[in-house]
């Protein structure tokens, strides 16, 4: 996995965010080994489920589970990849 920090991706409000073969990580975010370990899992699992089927069912199931919370973090961190 290659990290690239910078400051467009992920965005604002996050720390990283896994494409693999990359991690982009905010520069001005703490990425500690308990979020990198957290987004190279993502990259193991964009892998098994061959890249585009994880981005479809990940963002499936992020819509399906704000419609039912109706609120954005308690959907992002319902989501079964997660
Ligand atoms: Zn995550």
């Amino acid at each position: 996995m290659i990290v690239i920090r910078n400051n467009l991706i992920p965005f604002r409000g996050f720390t990283a965010m896994t494409v693999w073969p990359f991690i982009f990580v905010r520069k001005s975010a703490w990425y500690s080994n308990d979020i990198d370990r957290h987004e190279r899992i993502h990259g193991r699992q964009q892998l098994e489920m061959l890249l585009l089927l994880f981005y479809l069912w990940y963002g499936v199931e992020y819509l399906v589970r704000l419609c039912i919370t109706r609120n954005h973090d308690r959907a992002y961190r319902s989501i079964s990849f997660e």
